[in-house]
């Protein structure tokens, strides 16, 4: 990595703007700046702008917000928390969204991702998988699903250690309903950025792994990783989605440990 990435990426309140978005503009202007880095990053990795999608990460953010935001033409959003996605899918049925839940999944909440979410991030229990297989038959559905991975090693983290998830997806193959699209990972979170670096390159690693391994893997494409202090990173290893929440939304006023277990806020 070349100095200016290691600035750009130095601080944890590096290009995080102080306020939430209050216009159409603020959200056009911030989103057209991401896009840029996004793809500086990618000619940087000798990478196509077009294979990285950028998902704006709308927790925490209202209802009138997420408008702003549709208005200046995003049509996908990130939620973390089933119970808050659910609540904004309600009040902004009348939109063309498609949500993204990207959290941690809680077996009683299982059936309303079967009802409205348009993918899954975060699966990394056979139980969770086993009850969304059966809401989504039930609802003649399908599901694209991320399964987590616990790239960096710290307990807390939920997701799969990178050397279960072989086994895992072989064990999804009955579940019809579930397309296991890609891999979805949260690195450490550390200002060093070698280490942040690693848990991406874990990630990209194990895709290729899993795909040589079994042509079943071939629809294993995604790597959703990189957020808004670390996607250049993650993008120079491979991300082809990443979740951009405060860099686009503003600063949120509940710090990540109430999202992430034990995450350092
Ligand atoms: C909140 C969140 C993000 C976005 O984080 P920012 O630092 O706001 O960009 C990405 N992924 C997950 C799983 C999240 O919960």
């Amino acid at each position: 990595m070349n100095d200016s990435n290691r600035r750009a990426n130095a601080g944890p309140a590096n290009g995080i703007p102080d306020m939430p978005i209050e216009s159409v503009d603020d959200f056009r202007i911030r989103m057209q700046a991401i896009r840029s880095r996004v793809d500086q990053a990618c000619h940087a990795a000798g990478r196509e702008p077009q294979e990285v999608r950028i998902l704006p990460v709308s927790k925490t953010v209202d209802v009138d917000r997420i408008r702003l935001a549709y208005d200046a033409g995003c049509r996908s959003f990130g939620e973390n928390k089933v119970q808050e996605a659910r609540v904004k899918e309600e009040a902004l049925s009348e939109l063309n969204i498609q949500w993204s839940v990207i959290g941690h999944l809680q077996t009683n909440k299982v059936k309303y991702v079967a009802r409205f979410a348009h993918e899954f991030q975060a699966l990394d229990s056979l139980r969770i998988a086993e009850l969304l297989e059966r809401r989504l038959q039930t609802a003649g559905r399908k599901l694209d699903v991320y399964v987590q991975v616990n790239s960096s090693g710290e307990s807390s983290k939920y997701g799969l250690p990178p050397e279960d998830v072989s086994g895992f997806v072989k064990k999804l193959a009955p579940y019809s309903a579930l397309k296991v699209c890609g891999l979805m990972t949260i690195a450490v979170f550390s200002a060093d950025q070698d280490h942040v670096r690693r848990c991406f390159a874990t990630m990209h690693d194990l895709r290729r792994s899993l795909r040589n391994e079994s042509s079943s893997n071939e629809s294993i494409e995604e790597l959703s990783m990189g957020m808004s202090n670390d996607f250049e990173a993650a993008i120079a290893e491979g991300a082809t989605v990443v979740r951009v929440g405060r860099a686009l939304f503003g600063p949120r006023p509940l710090p990540d440990s109430y999202y992430w277990p034990a995450a350092v806020s």
